[in-house]
Parts: C-alpha cells; sequence; structure tokens
C-alpha cells in the first residue's frame, strides 16, 4: 500500500519542519518528505493543499478499557477518527484485569494503545471507587510481574492521589508506584487534584521523566493557589525533567487557571485529553478540542502540535512515532485551521459524582480558530472505518 500526501503545510518538530511539503508513505512507513513528490507510485494521493500536515498525534492520557471500567470508550471511534492514531491509557487496568484490556482491546483496535497500569489491582472499575482507598488491593509483585510480562505496551505506572481515590494514602501509594516503575523499568504518572497532602510534596517525590496531569485543574489546590506555590514547584519539576501534562477530563482543566499558569511562564509539556465517557459528549469531546483551546490561550499552532506528537512519544520513549522522519511509523494526520465563532467550555457546570471536591461552575469562551480533523494515515493506510 502506498499513499501520497500532496501539497500541505507540514509540520514535525523533530525534523524542525514547517512548510509546504509532500509525504510518500510506502509499507507501513514513511518512506520520503520532499517537494514535488511523483505521484506515479503511489496507490492513493491526497491533495492537502490549504491543511496542516502533522505526524499521527499522540494522547498521552486516555480511558480505552470499552467494557471493563466504566470509564472506557472505543480507542478507534473516539480518538483514531479524529487524528489521534497512538493513545496512552492511563490506569483503566490493573494487573488483575490487564489481561482482559490486552486481548479484547489492546490486541484488536486499529489505534495503537500503550497502558499505564493503576497501582491499585483493580484498576478503575467502578467511577469513584476510591481504588487507593484500601492498600489491600495494592499488590506490588503482581503489578511487577505483569509489567513485565507486557513490557511491550505497559510503560509504567498511574497512581491516582485525589481525595476521592486514595484518600490519606497518597503519599504511600505514590511510594509503592515509584518502587513498581522501578522495577519495571517505567515512568509514574500521578494524577492531582484536591489532594491529601499538598501538591507540592507529591511532586517533589517524583524522578526526571515522570507525569503530572490534571496540572492545569482549577481546585483549591491547583495552580489558582494564591501563593503561586504550585505554579512555582511545577516549573521547578519541569526544569528537572518532569512532564507537566494537561489530562483535561471532566474537571481537570480551567481556563482561569491555564490562563493564570501560562502567564507565570508555566506551559504544559503535553497536551492530552482524559478522553473517557463521561466527557466525549463535552467538555473535551476529542484531543483536537484540548488543542485549540490552548491555542486560543495564545500558544502557536507548531507549540501545540508539539506537545501532541515529539514530546509525548519522548516521554512514552517511542522513537519511532511522533515525527515524519523516513522509516518512522505510516501515521500521519491532516487538519484544518478553521476560522470562525467557536464555543468552548472548560467543564460541565454541574458532577454528580465528584464527592467531596468543590465543584465551581465551568467556564465557557469564545475562540476565533480551531483545528479540525480531515484525514487520518495509520500504519501507511488512509483510514476508512466505513469500509468492511
Ligand atoms: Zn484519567
Amino acid at each position: 500500500m502506498s499513499v501520497l500526501v500532496k501539497g500541505g503545510t507540514v509540520i514535525d518538530p523533530v525534523q524542525g519542519l514547517n512548510g509546504v511539503l509532500d509525504v510518500a508513505l510506502r509499507d507501513g512507513k514513511v518512506a520520503e518528505v520532499g517537494s514535488s513528490i511523483s505521484a506515479n507510485s503511489s496507490e492513493e494521493v491526497f491533495d492537502a493543499s490549504g491543511l496542516i500536515v502533522v505526524p499521527g498525534l499522540i494522547d498521552l492520557h486516555v480511558h480505552a478499557f470499552w467494557g471493563g471500567s466504566t470509564y472506557g470508550i472505543d480507542s478507534d471511534v473516539s480518538s483514531l477518527s479524529q487524528g489521534v492514531t497512538t493513545v496512552l491509557d492511563a490506569g483503566s487496568a490493573g494487573a488483575w484485569n490487564f489481561p482482559s484490556f490486552r486481548s479484547h482491546i489492546i490486541n484488536k483496535n486499529r489505534t495503537s494503545i500503550y497502558a499505564l497500569l493503576n497501582i491499585s489491582t483493580t484498576g478503575m472499575v467502578f467511577r469513584n471507587d476510591g481504588e487507593l482507598h484500601d492498600l489491600r488491593w495494592l499488590d506490588l509483585n503482581h503489578t511487577v510481574e505483569q509489567g513485565l510480562q507486557n513490557k511491550d505496551c505497559i510503560l509504567g505506572i498511574k497512581a491516582r492521589l485525589g481525595r476521592v481515590q486514595s484518600g490519606k494514602n497518597d503519599k504511600e501509594a505514590l511510594k509503592i508506584s515509584i518502587e513498581a516503575a522501578e522495577a519495571i523499568g517505567g515512568f509514574v504518572m500521578i494524577h492531582i487534584g484536591n489532594s491529601n497532602t499538598p501538591i507540592p510534596q507529591l511532586i517533589d517525590m517524583l524522578r526526571p521523566g515522570d507525569v503530572v496531569t490534571h496540572s492545569f485543574h482549577g481546585f483549591g489546590d491547583g495552580t489558582l493557589d494564591s501563593n503561586v506555590d504550585v505554579i512555582q514547584s511545577m516549573k521547578e519539576a519541569q526544569s528537572r525533567g518532569i512532564v507537566i501534562d494537561v489530562g483535561h477530563g471532566s474537571g481537570g482543566f480551567s481556563f482561569t487557571a491555564a490562563e493564570r499558569a501560562l502567564s507565570e511562564g508555566l506551559f504544559p509539556t503535553t497536551i492530552s485529553s482524559d478522553l473517557h465517557i463521561n466527557n466525549v459528549t463535552g467538555p473535551v469531546f476529542d484531543l483536537l478540542t484540548t488543542m485549540s483551546k490552548f491555542i486560543h490561550l495564545g500558544m502557536s499552532v507548531s507549540e501545540v502540535i508539539s506537545r501532541c506528537t515529539q514530546f509525548p512519544a519522548e516521554t512514552m520513549g517511542l522513537s519511532n512515532i511522533g515525527t515524519l522522519m523516513v522509516g518512522s511509523n505510516g501515521d500521519l494526520t491532516v487538519l484544518k485551521l478553521e476560522d470562525g465563532q467557536f464555543t468552548f467550555h472548560d467543564r460541565l457546570s454541574t458532577a454528580t459524582s465528584i464527592g467531596p471536591n468543590t465543584w465551581t461552575p465551568g467556564m465557557t469562551v469564545t475562540s476565533n480558530s480551531r483545528l479540525s480533523h480531515v484525514l487520518t494515515v495509520k500504519d501507511g493506510e488512509i483510514y476508512k472505518p466505513w469500509l468492511p
């Protein structure tokens, strides 16, 4: 199979590309990037004039365990069809239910799905089940065993450290998560938001390469903290190699918090959606909507693209994706930067099961541009879900 994507503005931060170029894909890989590549040897040619061509997008935080976790969505429907060719599932499964996630979902989806094992062996079976309230649900040996057996797709450990998820156990759960991650040679992603232990103390425990998600949430202990301690600790963490991730979610993103953080010089390392069943119909919808929100906040298109290609690939330790370098995986996305009037919400105005969190109504903004999806190429083939 060979595809030629012609005449689009190619943005590939890894190679420093930002200009009108053609991209040829052959045998599942990127075969050539250049100007005026002949269409003769390609079976399909796509005219991308006036459009943006980027490496297949990577979403560093989703919930893809459809049918096994009450958060689970179908990644081919919600991610791949919107230009996201690789996702990282953030702790939907733990050691106990990972084999089911692997055989029934990961091995069968067209989307490339990688996973972080939840440090709780139950994973996120129920909504707000508080999987870390009882440390008997943690099993270091079993977790490490699953991690080592599935090293090709388990990249580390997830720990949700809000009061709802871990109560007073946040520090202990994080200590065990780091131990497990070290044993399997992976990284730790922590969920923050209304945590029992102050966020700077949790972030201090992290190692370079570890990830903080929901970094721009708007709860009282988040980046809106009046003494800017949280913003400062995140900036310091980022300078020592810790990944500051968005993880939009139902309540993990606030325009006010993000605006404040950006004005203090704290930019996300990676932009992810935290797409799950409770936000796929809004306020998240898809990764492109989250990316568009950061363009609205003043980041450039290429700054936003790098945070959904180059940086998540680096975080995941994968050099064959997140770039259109010749020989890379044939994953490519064609986007359109639309002008108009678009409405974005940061979170829902009400939520039913957020436990003791203070839930303030969300904010709505009107933006004059947005990124929209045009075409997905996965493993060198144009993705056509309508074909059998
Ligand atoms: Zn999540």
